[in-house]
């Protein structure tokens, strides 16, 4: 049995927490784990919990890293081997500890386990696998297990890491090839995404065989997810949400995630130290996001070439809109669904209750606010018996100018690109 020095395991703590914060793939949502009886925890009920703090840590799980050594020097991270920072290793024994005691102690729902490269891909992994392969099976842990890929692994131990992780994440970190190539010369958009292929390939195995075999194993239920960090290098909008819709499309990922830069290291390739991505970009991003995945939005249209960032004065849906004016006014008693949730300020759920609703009666201002609508953006997008006339001889700017001034509402910081924006 191994003993365990609880000061010095502290003091890692400290420095392995910290080094974690600054990733943000580390929501839970999606996990369907059950209780077996006898187990210990509930990935499904305890580990899902979205709470964020201010600088992006998701602290319902435990978040740590194995190790902030690393052999690969990307500018970007502060765990880069040139950065001179305190260095810790957790040993296998220890993370298993940690997790079990705070679980324990109900301070978490989970764990959320990500590394610097130690020696290599395999090695790292190998052991972010042996955590998780001993938690469920001596230790009958039964939370929420997140682990992060390790790029250079072997395909063998992605596909133990999904058999006792709920969810895997493989970051592509700086969205475009150039910009990588810059900042991170030792890596590649192609081996960065080997793992996504992987995974993904090996959901739709696991899914097929569990099809004829009842007790075939789970492999890795909550899915997968990556996330790229923004303005590091000078990438658009329009790169960053083509690339996600490429993952949404080529791998079934879960959810992309967006980390707007904060500079705090010194290096002539990164932005200067103390300007940080407008927190309201990477909100745009999230809105985008959602639109992708919800409204049948296609990345190409929520941002166009000849102007390929997000508008930041207003959530892209509206934007579209306003660009868009030859769609609307919509008329909401014959439109189809797919148009009713593109009116700025109607979400799906209330386009789902419009078009039960109009079976039996005409809609009003009044019925689409019981319904949930925004209305106060709504309406000018909807034909409302000749309310709108006035407006039509505006030209764009003039239209989108007047419609930000009445409906202007202030920015929430809020991740989940769930904003009161549709
Ligand atoms: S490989 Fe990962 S941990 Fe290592 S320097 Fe690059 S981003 Fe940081």
């Amino acid at each position: 049995m191994t003993t365990i020095n609880y000061e010095r395991l502290q003091g890692k703590l400290n420095i392995l927490a910290d080094a974690a914060k600054y990733d943000v793939s580390c929501s839970s949502s999606g996990s369907t784990r059950k209780n077996q009886g006898g187990a210990l925890g509930h990935g499904e009920k305890s580990g899902i919990c979205h709470s964020y703090t201010e600088d992006g840590r998701c602290v319902s799980l435990l978040k740590i890293l194995l190790t902030n050594h690393c052999i690969y020097d990307c500018a970007y991270c502060t765990s880069r081997k040139s950065n001179d920072t305190p260095r810790a290793a957790f040993s296998v024994e220890e993370v298993v500890e940690l997790t079990m005691q705070f679980y324990r102690r109900n301070y978490i729902e989970g764990l959320f386990l990500s590394s610097g490269i130690f020696k290599n891909g395999d090695y790292t992994m190998e052991r972010l696998v042996e955590v998780a392969k001993i938690l469920r099976t001596r230790e009958r842990f039964n939370g929420y297990i997140h682990l992060k890929t390790i790029p250079g692994a072997s395909k063998e131990l992605l596909i133990e890491a999904g058999l006792y992780a709920d969810r895997l994440s493989a970051n592509i970190e700086i969205p475009t090839k150039s910009g990588l190539a810059l900042l991170a010369p030792e890596k590649s958009h192609e081996q960065l995404k080997m793992p996504m292929q992987t995974v993904s390939e090996q959901i739709i195995t696991f899914r097929d065989s569990q099809k004829t075999h009842k007790k075939a194993p789970k492999f890795t239920p909550a899915g997968q997810t990556s996330q790229m960090i923004v303005g590091a290098s000078n990438e658009t909008d329009l790169q960053v949400i083509q690339l996600s819709s490429h993952f949404y499309k080529e791998y079934a990922l879960k959810r992309v995630y967006y980390s707007g830069y904060v500079p705090m290291l010194s290096d002539s390739r990164l932005p200067a130290i103390g300007t940080p991505v407008p927190m309201v970009r990477e909100n745009r991003l999230y809105q985008a996001d959602w639109l992708m995945r919800f409204y049948g939005f296609d990345a190409n249209e929520i941002v166009e070439p000849e102007s390929p960032f997000l508008d930041l004065d207003c959530d892209p849906k509206l934007a579209w809109a306003i660009r868009h004016r030859e769609h609307f006014p919509v008329n909401i008693q014959t439109a189809p669904y797919a148009m009713i949730v593109r009116i700025p300020g109607i979400g799906t759920k209330t386009a789902k209750k419009m078009i039960k609703a109009r079976k039996f009666h005409n809609l009003t201002l009044e019925h689409l606010k019981k319904m949930g609508a925004a209305v106060n953006r709504a309406k000018y997008f909807m034909a409302m018996t000749g309310k709108n006339e006035h407006l039509a001889h505006l030209t764009r700017d003039n239209f989108r100018q007047y419609v930000l001034a009445q409906t202007q509402t202030k920015f929430k910081d809020q991740r989940d690109g769930q904003l009161a924006l549709f």
